[in-house]
């Protein structure tokens, strides 16, 4: 009879094969040089096409809607060795968040017409639900929806800034939370919408981050006109919706695979720059956290504990994950010296030093989005007391 372990290596020998044959150099540069939550957008679509036409785009979906069918330990897997290979990071909102919600809330129409343009790639989603004074506080959103008065009650027009949406300036659509009543508490009240971009009424200014690059965005409306048919859930019921989308996104974050390419970029730019002892020591040190964390990544996974509504478990994940990538891209920084400051990649030693750089500022974000560490440490303080 088969063994358990002779299962894990046939299917790291396949994911293996894929890899080796799907990946181009040119795919693994993109995926070594990202520095922020994707990489380079012409090679996400090229990677997303190539795992779509393989069957593996959507592991976390049911196979019947095109899932892979894969245990978490293979889900696990798989993105470590896409990881280990310089794969790019996808641009995912719609694989990791979206196109869940839709099979748990969506009309059969919404999912007919969306889901399977996520799965191939056609369609990218942006999420707008921070605004100015409501990221934290994200019940404190002031954009308003109303029923438009000539269209006998089949659109909204909404109005308001939203802040900080990633990728709007590439996607061709983005969901968001609106206000369409005010009531007794301040979640009561709002409505989840699906919105189609560009349209008109609809103006996206770029924001850069620290390290110079354009992932996110302000997004205004004035007078935007969205489709009833395009609300998911019933109006003034959204933040229901949302939170059920947050535990979607949690359950498929795949916290390893940002941390395994740091760690490689350190292992590489460490060697390039012919590390000192000191730089040497406190990288050991830090393997020995990666490890661990992997550890207790992969063993909450296995106890079923990430699938998205044990909130401390992914409060724990999620704030573990993002300090220890915080704390390499440190080292990182440390380890490429002076050539840190270089502005251009003018030999092997200044190119890996700007992208250390590059990557030590980025990361800094990674404490702030998708709640801050004070958030989860709240969330977890909670569950503890409770
Ligand atoms: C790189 C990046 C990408 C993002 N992408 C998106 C996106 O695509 N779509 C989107 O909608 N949003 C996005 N965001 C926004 C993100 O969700 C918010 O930045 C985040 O929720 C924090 O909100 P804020 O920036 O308004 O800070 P605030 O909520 O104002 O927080 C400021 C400080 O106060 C602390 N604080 C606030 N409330 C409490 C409290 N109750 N207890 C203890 N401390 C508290 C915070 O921890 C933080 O240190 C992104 C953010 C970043 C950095």
């Amino acid at each position: 009879m088969p063994t358990a372990a002779a299962g894990t290596e046939r299917f790291l020998a396949e994911v293996r094969e894929f890899l080796d044959r799907a990946l181009t150099e040119d795919l693994r540069a993109a995926g070594r040089a990202t520095t922020g939550v994707h990489s380079e957008i012409g090679a996400c679509r090229l990677w997303h096409r190539r795992l779509y036409e393989q069957g593996w785009i959507a592991p976390g979906w049911p196979r019947a809607r095109g899932g892979t069918g894969w245990s978490e330990e293979q889900r696990f897997l798989f993105d470590r060795e896409c990881a280990a290979n310089d794969a790019p990071i996808l641009f995912a909102a719609g694989l990791r968040s979206l196109g869940p919600l839709l099979m748990a809330a969506g009309t059969a129409e919404q999912q007919a017409r969306y889901l399977p343009a996520i799965l191939t790639g056609d369609d990218l989603w942006a999420q707008g639900f921070s605004e100015p004074g409501a990221g934290s506080d994200l019940a404190a959103i002031t954009t308003r929806a109303v029923a438009a008065k000539d269209s006998g009650g089949d659109h909204y027009v909404v109005d308001g800034l939203k802040l900080w949406t990633t990728g709007a300036h590439i996607c061709n659509r983005m969901f968001m939370l609106a206000r369409t009543a005010q009531q007794d508490r301040p979640q009561h009240g709002i409505t989840f919408l699906l919105v189609d971009l560009p349209c008109p009424g609809l103006t996206i200014t770029p924001i850069l981050s620290l390290d110079g690059a354009h992932e996110f965005n302000e997004v205004r409306l004035e007078g935007v006109r969205v489709p009833v048919e395009n609300r998911v859930g019933a109006e003034n019921e959204g933040w229901a919706v949302a939170k059920q989308l947050m535990r979607f996104a949690r359950a498929n974050n795949t916290n390893v695979a940002h941390l395994r390419r740091t760690w490689r970029a350190l292992d590489r730019i460490a060697a390039r720059m012919g590390a000192e002892q000191e730089i040497r020591a406190r990288r050991a040190v830090l393997e020995t956290e990666l490890v661990g964390f992997e550890a207790l990544e992969l063993r909450l996974r296995m106890a079923g504990r990430l699938d998205g509504h044990d909130e401390a478990a992914s409060s724990l994940v999620k704030t573990a994950a993002t300090e220890l990538h915080q704390r390499l891209t440190e080292l990182l920084l440390e380890a490429a010296g002076p050539y840190a400051a270089a502005t251009a990649p003018l030999t092997p030693h200044l190119a890996e030093g700007g992208f250390a750089a590059r990557k030590y500022l980025a990361t800094r974000a990674a404490t702030i989005y998708s709640g801050t560490s004070e958030i989860h440490r709240s969330v977890m303080a909670r569950h503890l007391m409770a």
